[in-house]
Protein backbone atom coordinates (compact mmCIF):
# COMPACT_ATOMS: atom_id res chain seq x y z
CA UNK A 1 0.00 0.00 0.00
CA UNK A 2 1.24 3.47 -0.44
CA UNK A 3 1.70 6.88 1.30
CA UNK A 4 -1.49 8.79 2.23
CA UNK A 5 -2.90 10.63 -0.09
CA UNK A 6 -5.92 12.37 1.98
CA UNK A 7 -4.61 13.40 5.75
CA UNK A 8 -7.14 14.73 8.14
CA UNK A 9 -5.81 16.61 10.70
CA UNK A 10 -8.16 17.81 13.53
CA UNK A 11 -11.31 18.07 11.50
CA UNK A 12 -13.97 19.58 12.98
CA UNK A 13 -17.60 20.18 11.47
CA UNK A 14 -20.57 22.10 12.42
CA UNK A 15 -23.86 22.84 11.20
CA UNK A 16 -24.74 25.89 12.53
CA UNK A 17 -24.44 24.96 16.29
CA UNK A 18 -24.46 21.17 15.75
CA UNK A 19 -20.99 19.63 16.00
CA UNK A 20 -21.14 16.85 12.71
CA UNK A 21 -17.31 16.16 13.16
CA UNK A 22 -14.93 16.29 15.75
CA UNK A 23 -11.15 16.11 15.81
CA UNK A 24 -11.05 14.05 12.95
CA UNK A 25 -7.38 12.81 12.71
CA UNK A 26 -7.06 10.46 9.61
CA UNK A 27 -4.65 9.20 7.19
CA UNK A 28 -6.42 7.19 4.03
CA UNK A 29 -3.47 5.63 1.84
CA UNK A 30 -3.99 5.32 -2.32
CA UNK A 31 -4.66 3.12 -4.41
CA UNK A 32 -6.60 1.61 -2.10
CA UNK A 33 -10.25 0.93 -0.53
CA UNK A 34 -11.21 2.35 2.58
CA UNK A 35 -14.87 2.06 4.01
CA UNK A 36 -16.26 4.34 6.51
CA UNK A 37 -19.16 2.54 8.65
CA UNK A 38 -21.21 3.73 11.70
CA UNK A 39 -24.80 4.20 12.60
CA UNK A 40 -27.01 6.40 10.78
CA UNK A 41 -25.96 9.93 11.61
CA UNK A 42 -22.37 9.60 12.54
CA UNK A 43 -21.10 12.06 10.30
CA UNK A 44 -20.18 9.26 7.36
CA UNK A 45 -21.18 11.34 4.60
CA UNK A 46 -20.10 14.76 5.86
CA UNK A 47 -17.08 13.24 6.02
CA UNK A 48 -17.43 12.12 2.75
CA UNK A 49 -18.82 15.51 1.33
CA UNK A 50 -15.40 17.15 3.23
CA UNK A 51 -13.15 15.70 0.97
CA UNK A 52 -14.50 17.41 -2.24
CA UNK A 53 -15.54 20.41 -0.75
CA UNK A 54 -19.38 19.76 -0.81
CA UNK A 55 -20.63 20.80 2.53
CA UNK A 56 -18.67 24.49 2.75
CA UNK A 57 -21.10 26.70 0.54
CA UNK A 58 -23.95 25.43 2.99
CA UNK A 59 -24.65 28.65 4.47
CA UNK A 60 -24.41 27.77 8.23
CA UNK A 61 -20.96 25.12 7.63
CA UNK A 62 -17.94 25.93 9.92
CA UNK A 63 -15.35 23.82 9.50
CA UNK A 64 -11.87 24.08 11.28
CA UNK A 65 -8.52 21.75 11.22
CA UNK A 66 -7.35 20.91 7.66
CA UNK A 67 -7.51 18.21 5.02
CA UNK A 68 -4.67 17.25 2.94
CA UNK A 69 -4.56 16.14 -0.49
CA UNK A 70 -1.63 14.93 -1.50
CA UNK A 71 -0.15 17.66 0.82
CA UNK A 72 -2.03 20.94 0.20
CA UNK A 73 -4.68 22.00 2.53
CA UNK A 74 -8.10 21.99 0.18
CA UNK A 75 -9.31 24.41 2.41
CA UNK A 76 -6.98 27.17 1.89
CA UNK A 77 -8.45 30.26 0.11
CA UNK A 78 -6.80 30.17 -3.31
CA UNK A 79 -7.56 26.07 -3.97
CA UNK A 80 -9.72 25.74 -7.45
CA UNK A 81 -12.21 23.70 -6.44
CA UNK A 82 -13.56 23.11 -10.02
CA UNK A 83 -10.19 21.82 -9.95
CA UNK A 84 -10.48 19.82 -6.89
CA UNK A 85 -13.56 17.82 -7.71
CA UNK A 86 -11.62 16.91 -11.47
CA UNK A 87 -9.36 15.08 -8.89
CA UNK A 88 -11.75 14.09 -6.39
CA UNK A 89 -15.17 12.54 -7.72
CA UNK A 90 -18.02 11.71 -6.29
CA UNK A 91 -20.53 8.74 -7.21
CA UNK A 92 -23.72 9.04 -5.25
CA UNK A 93 -26.13 6.56 -3.62
CA UNK A 94 -29.08 7.40 -6.14
CA UNK A 95 -27.81 6.39 -10.11
CA UNK A 96 -27.65 10.30 -11.23
CA UNK A 97 -27.00 10.13 -15.21
CA UNK A 98 -28.10 12.87 -17.20
CA UNK A 99 -30.94 12.96 -19.21
CA UNK A 100 -28.69 12.45 -22.43
CA UNK A 101 -27.34 10.01 -24.55
CA UNK A 102 -24.59 7.46 -22.68
CA UNK A 103 -21.66 8.65 -25.06
CA UNK A 104 -22.68 12.36 -23.80
CA UNK A 105 -22.71 11.54 -20.12
CA UNK A 106 -19.25 10.29 -20.05
CA UNK A 107 -17.87 13.16 -22.46
CA UNK A 108 -19.74 15.40 -20.45
CA UNK A 109 -16.61 16.24 -17.67
CA UNK A 110 -13.78 16.34 -20.64
CA UNK A 111 -15.96 18.67 -22.66
CA UNK A 112 -16.13 21.11 -19.85
CA UNK A 113 -12.62 20.50 -19.28
CA UNK A 114 -12.22 21.62 -22.84
CA UNK A 115 -11.93 18.54 -24.52
CA UNK A 116 -13.28 19.46 -28.20
CA UNK A 117 -11.42 16.94 -30.63
CA UNK A 118 -14.42 13.99 -31.80
CA UNK A 119 -11.70 11.18 -31.94
CA UNK A 120 -10.06 12.23 -28.74
CA UNK A 121 -13.69 12.02 -27.01
CA UNK A 122 -14.65 8.86 -28.74
CA UNK A 123 -11.72 7.35 -27.18
CA UNK A 124 -12.00 9.01 -24.25
CA UNK A 125 -15.82 7.46 -23.91
CA UNK A 126 -14.25 3.78 -24.78
CA UNK A 127 -11.79 3.78 -22.48
CA UNK A 128 -14.01 5.29 -19.44
CA UNK A 129 -16.47 2.40 -20.42
CA UNK A 130 -14.02 -0.10 -20.07
CA UNK A 131 -12.98 0.96 -17.32
CA UNK A 132 -16.34 0.56 -15.66
CA UNK A 133 -16.67 -2.61 -17.05
CA UNK A 134 -19.54 -1.68 -19.06
CA UNK A 135 -18.20 -1.46 -23.38
CA UNK A 136 -19.20 -5.00 -24.15
CA UNK A 137 -22.80 -4.12 -22.95
CA UNK A 138 -23.02 -0.42 -24.29
CA UNK A 139 -20.74 -0.41 -26.95
CA UNK A 140 -23.65 -0.67 -29.32
CA UNK A 141 -25.98 2.12 -27.79
CA UNK A 142 -23.92 4.65 -27.24
CA UNK A 143 -26.56 6.74 -28.65
CA UNK A 144 -29.43 5.66 -26.43
CA UNK A 145 -30.39 7.77 -23.80
CA UNK A 146 -28.72 6.82 -19.99
CA UNK A 147 -32.20 6.51 -18.74
CA UNK A 148 -32.69 3.58 -21.09
CA UNK A 149 -30.44 1.43 -19.06
CA UNK A 150 -31.03 -0.97 -15.52
CA UNK A 151 -30.17 0.82 -13.20
CA UNK A 152 -26.62 -1.07 -12.03
CA UNK A 153 -25.28 0.26 -15.02
CA UNK A 154 -26.46 3.68 -14.51
CA UNK A 155 -24.78 3.22 -11.58
CA UNK A 156 -21.94 1.74 -13.48
CA UNK A 157 -22.00 4.76 -15.66
CA UNK A 158 -22.27 7.62 -14.23
CA UNK A 159 -18.20 5.62 -12.49
CA UNK A 160 -17.47 6.08 -15.98
CA UNK A 161 -18.09 9.56 -16.12
CA UNK A 162 -16.13 10.02 -13.10
CA UNK A 163 -13.53 8.20 -14.38
CA UNK A 164 -13.48 10.27 -17.72
CA UNK A 165 -11.39 13.32 -16.34
CA UNK A 166 -8.91 11.18 -14.91
CA UNK A 167 -9.41 11.49 -10.79
CA UNK A 168 -7.08 10.30 -8.40
CA UNK A 169 -9.77 9.85 -5.72
CA UNK A 170 -13.53 8.42 -6.05
CA UNK A 171 -15.77 9.08 -3.27
CA UNK A 172 -18.15 6.52 -3.38
CA UNK A 173 -22.01 7.47 -1.21
CA UNK A 174 -23.98 4.44 -0.70
CA UNK A 175 -22.92 3.29 -4.28
CA UNK A 176 -25.06 0.41 -4.13
CA UNK A 177 -27.80 0.65 -2.10
CA UNK A 178 -30.49 1.27 -4.27
CA UNK A 179 -28.64 -1.36 -6.37
CA UNK A 180 -29.85 -5.33 -6.63
CA UNK A 181 -27.54 -7.86 -4.95
CA UNK A 182 -26.05 -8.99 -8.64
CA UNK A 183 -25.35 -5.42 -9.58
CA UNK A 184 -23.83 -4.51 -6.21
CA UNK A 185 -21.94 -7.43 -6.90
CA UNK A 186 -20.43 -6.27 -10.19
CA UNK A 187 -19.86 -2.74 -8.44
CA UNK A 188 -17.69 -4.53 -5.56
CA UNK A 189 -15.66 -5.87 -8.39
CA UNK A 190 -15.30 -2.90 -10.32
CA UNK A 191 -14.43 -1.36 -7.01
CA UNK A 192 -11.67 -4.13 -6.77
CA UNK A 193 -10.02 -3.07 -9.94
CA UNK A 194 -10.35 0.40 -9.61
CA UNK A 195 -8.13 0.11 -6.93
CA UNK A 196 -4.91 -0.71 -8.81
CA UNK A 197 -5.06 2.76 -9.88
CA UNK A 198 -7.14 5.17 -8.08
CA UNK A 199 -7.98 5.36 -4.33
CA UNK A 200 -11.81 4.80 -3.08
CA UNK A 201 -13.35 5.53 0.07
CA UNK A 202 -16.96 4.01 0.34
CA UNK A 203 -19.72 5.56 2.92
CA UNK A 204 -21.47 2.04 3.46
CA UNK A 205 -23.83 1.30 6.31
CA UNK A 206 -23.13 -2.54 5.05
CA UNK A 207 -21.01 -3.48 7.31
CA UNK A 208 -20.83 -6.87 4.93
CA UNK A 209 -19.69 -5.21 1.81
CA UNK A 210 -17.38 -3.39 3.97
CA UNK A 211 -15.71 -6.40 5.18
CA UNK A 212 -16.02 -7.66 1.34
CA UNK A 213 -14.51 -4.91 -0.35
CA UNK A 214 -12.10 -2.32 1.66
CA UNK A 215 -8.70 -2.48 3.04
CA UNK A 216 -9.12 -0.43 5.92
CA UNK A 217 -12.60 0.39 7.72
CA UNK A 218 -12.64 3.51 10.07
CA UNK A 219 -15.86 3.64 12.20
CA UNK A 220 -17.66 6.38 13.19
CA UNK A 221 -20.10 7.45 16.06
CA UNK A 222 -21.55 10.92 16.72
CA UNK A 223 -19.19 12.39 14.93
CA UNK A 224 -16.03 10.53 16.19
CA UNK A 225 -13.83 8.53 14.44
CA UNK A 226 -13.37 5.62 17.53
CA UNK A 227 -11.32 3.30 15.27
CA UNK A 228 -9.68 3.08 12.28
CA UNK A 229 -7.36 0.15 10.89
CA UNK A 230 -6.75 -3.01 8.63
CA UNK A 231 -10.49 -4.30 7.83
CA UNK A 232 -9.65 -7.64 8.82
CA UNK A 233 -8.33 -6.10 11.90
CA UNK A 234 -11.21 -4.21 12.92
CA UNK A 235 -13.64 -6.96 12.40
CA UNK A 236 -11.97 -9.63 13.79
CA UNK A 237 -10.31 -7.88 16.73
CA UNK A 238 -11.57 -4.37 17.27
CA UNK A 239 -9.97 -2.93 19.64
CA UNK A 240 -12.63 -0.61 21.04
CA UNK A 241 -16.06 -1.89 22.82
CA UNK A 242 -18.06 0.35 20.95
CA UNK A 243 -16.95 -0.85 17.99
CA UNK A 244 -17.57 -4.65 18.81
CA UNK A 245 -20.92 -3.43 20.10
CA UNK A 246 -21.68 -1.85 16.77
CA UNK A 247 -19.80 -4.74 14.14
CA UNK A 248 -21.63 -7.82 16.36
CA UNK A 249 -25.06 -5.78 16.10
CA UNK A 250 -25.61 -4.67 19.45
CA UNK A 251 -26.80 -1.43 18.29
CA UNK A 252 -27.32 0.72 15.06
P1 LIG B 1 -24.44 9.72 8.10
O1 LIG B 1 -23.91 9.87 6.72
O2 LIG B 1 -23.51 8.96 8.99
O3 LIG B 1 -25.82 9.17 8.15
P2 LIG B 1 -24.53 12.62 8.10
O4 LIG B 1 -23.14 13.03 7.81
O5 LIG B 1 -25.52 12.66 6.99
O6 LIG B 1 -24.51 11.17 8.76
O7 LIG B 1 -25.10 13.50 9.28
C1 LIG B 1 -24.37 13.79 10.48
C2 LIG B 1 -25.18 14.75 11.32
O8 LIG B 1 -25.24 16.02 10.68
C3 LIG B 1 -26.62 14.34 11.55
O9 LIG B 1 -26.99 14.72 12.84
C4 LIG B 1 -27.37 15.11 10.50
O10 LIG B 1 -28.69 15.38 10.92
C5 LIG B 1 -26.58 16.40 10.42
N1 LIG B 1 -26.65 17.00 9.07
C6 LIG B 1 -26.29 16.41 7.90
N2 LIG B 1 -26.44 17.25 6.86
C7 LIG B 1 -26.91 18.42 7.38
C8 LIG B 1 -27.26 19.69 6.84
N3 LIG B 1 -27.16 19.95 5.53
N4 LIG B 1 -27.71 20.65 7.69
C9 LIG B 1 -27.80 20.41 9.00
N5 LIG B 1 -27.47 19.25 9.59
C10 LIG B 1 -27.03 18.25 8.80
Amino acid sequence: MGGAIIQSRDLNLHYGKARALKNINMDIPERSITAIIGPSGCGKSTYLRCLNRMNDLLPEVRITGSLLFKGRNIYDPGEDVVELRKQIGMVFQKPNPFPMSIYDNVAYGPRIHGVKNKSELDSIVEKSLRQAALWDELKGRLRDSALSISGGQQQRLCIARCLAVEPEVILMDEPASALDPIATAKIEDLMRELKEKYTIIIVTHNMQQAARVSDRTAFFLMGELIEYDYTKKLFENPTNRRTEDYITGRFG
